[in-house]
């Protein structure tokens, strides 16, 4: 009986073996064929010398289409021309399904296809080895991230994607019919986590959708992303939150490192895992820092895409990938920010990677009363956030927490070009399909 094998794990002690996968490509040299089959893991060549096969296995092996789903059963042998050191030899093959010709997009072409393309055929974009390792790091990302909370106390948990209101308001929101009377879909987990911390459930964390209704065309903006959420209880400043996720984001990246290696070398790339602690600037140090070089900013003024990469390639020139930048404008943050008293600044930090928000967190504010006046503060009545309220009024510990979409995490490790090469079927104002 031939047994299973794939292309990582096949020996030539093996004997006779079946193997499972796509037909990458077939090669006919007359006296010889060769068929390249690749699977999961790789690789395995599959030498069909014509005098010794069976012809009518010989027929159909060498007339397979590229990419049909085949398994060939055959021998092991030796062989001094594969990578693998060896290859097989057939002696029967199924085939489970023909690949239609032409294919809408190469798996082995040298030309890149573009983004479109490749997203309108996704199941075949992933079959280049090199597109899929970006989506087991991505596995592995995630892995990590849970490793890392889990340690520190965090409980996981699931907050609704549909709702009567947003976490902030705002335009942002995707409405939807529920039933006979309108609803949204979450742009984020912000009340529901905060509610918790007046729970008992000290630390929670969850990795769900967020929605954002944002016409924005760029390459770091989705309008369905997943967001890692943090919120943390007992906290005394906005500093140990942020040390928190310092330890989240260095455990992950010596975790992708160390055990994605194989998917790291399959994409060429490298992790640098910056030293410990990561540089806290202030909102007004980078306000002086994009000043100084040409960009005429104001107080209060959101940094932008242009202030982030001004400060992002400043740090670069010290060697420094990530750094936060705190202590933002209160004006510039939601309602449930805490204030500096005294100051017009806030308990508000985001994290930068390469010149690149990820990150957005902080301390919130705990105190009924003063939450109350910022929501007003704010132009939002405090009525339409009933429920949410209710939980500061009977015991609310001080608490703060961050959002980090996980695909900017992952872009920037991996220093990919596009969000969209991070999601497998990305979301955004002109696309809705696949
Ligand atoms: P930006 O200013 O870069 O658009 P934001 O400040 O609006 O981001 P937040 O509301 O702070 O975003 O959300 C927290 C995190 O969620 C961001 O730091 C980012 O990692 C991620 N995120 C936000 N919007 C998007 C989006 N449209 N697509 C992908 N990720 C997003
Ligand atoms: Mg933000």
């Amino acid at each position: 009986m031939a047994i299973k094998r794939n292309s990582s794990d096949i020996s030539v002690e093996d004997g006779s073996v079946v193997i499972s996968g796509w037909v990458q490509d077939v090669r006919n040299m007359g006296g010889i064929s060769f068929l390249t089959l690749r699977d999961r893991f790789g690789t395995i060549q599959v030498t069909m010398p014509k005098k010794k096969i069976d012809p009518e296995l010989f027929g159909l092996l060498t007339k397979l289409s590229r990419e049909t789903a085949v398994s060939v059963t055959g021998d092991v042998k030796e062989s001094n021309q594969t990578a693998l050191g060896l290859e097989v030899i057939p002696t029967a093959a199924e085939v489970h399904s023909e690949a239609a010709v032409p294919l809408p997009l190469g798996v082995i072409d040298k030309v890149e296809a573009g983004m479109d393309t490749r997203l309108n055929n996704r199941f075949l974009d992933l079959r280049k080895p090199e597109v899929k390792a970006i989506f087991e790091l991505k596995a592995l990302m995630v892995e990590l991230i849970e490793e890392a909370v889990r340690t520190n106390g965090f409980t996981q948990v699931y907050t609704p994607k549909i709702g009567a209101a947003g976490a902030e308001g705002g335009a942002e929101l995707f409405k939807v019919e529920y039933f006979d009377r309108p609803a949204y879909l979450a742009q984020s987990p912000q009340l529901y986590k905060q509610i918790l911390m007046s729970s008992g459930l000290d630390r929670i964390f969850e990795l769900g959708p967020a929605f954002r209704a944002e016409q924005s065309n760029t390459n770091r903006h989705v309008t369905e992303f997943i967001s890692f959420d943090c919120e943390m209880a007992w906290i005394e400043n906005e500093e140990q939150v942020m040390a928190m996720i310092e330890e989240i984001i260095d455990h992950v990246l010596n975790g992708m490192r160390e055990r994605g290696a194989k998917q790291l070398e399959v994409l060429g790339k490298e992790i640098n895992v910056p030293a410990r602690p990561y540089p806290i600037l202030t909102y007004s140090e980078c306000l002086e820092m994009v000043n100084a070089n040409g960009l005429p900013l104001k107080e209060g003024d959101d940094l932008g895409t242009e202030g982030e990469k001004i400060i992002g390639d400043l740090m670069a020139e010290k060697g420094i990938d990530l750094y936060f930048i705190a202590e933002y404008p209160e004006e510039a943050k939601p309602f449930y920010i805490m204030e500096k008293d005294g100051t017009p600044y806030s308990f508000s930090f985001d994290l930068d990677y390469r010149g690149q928000e990820i990150s957005s967190g902080g301390q919130r504010e705990h105190r009924y009363e003063v939450l109350v006046e910022r929501m007003r503060k704010k132009g939002l009545d405090p009525e339409d956030f009933g429920f949410y309220l209710d939980a500061f009024r009977y015991g609310m510990p001080p608490h703060g927490g961050w959002g980090i979409g996980i695909e900017r995490l992952l872009v920037k490790m991996l220093d990919l070009s596009n969000i969209r090469e991070a999601i497998l079927f990305p979301r955004d104002p002109s696309r809705l399909a696949p």
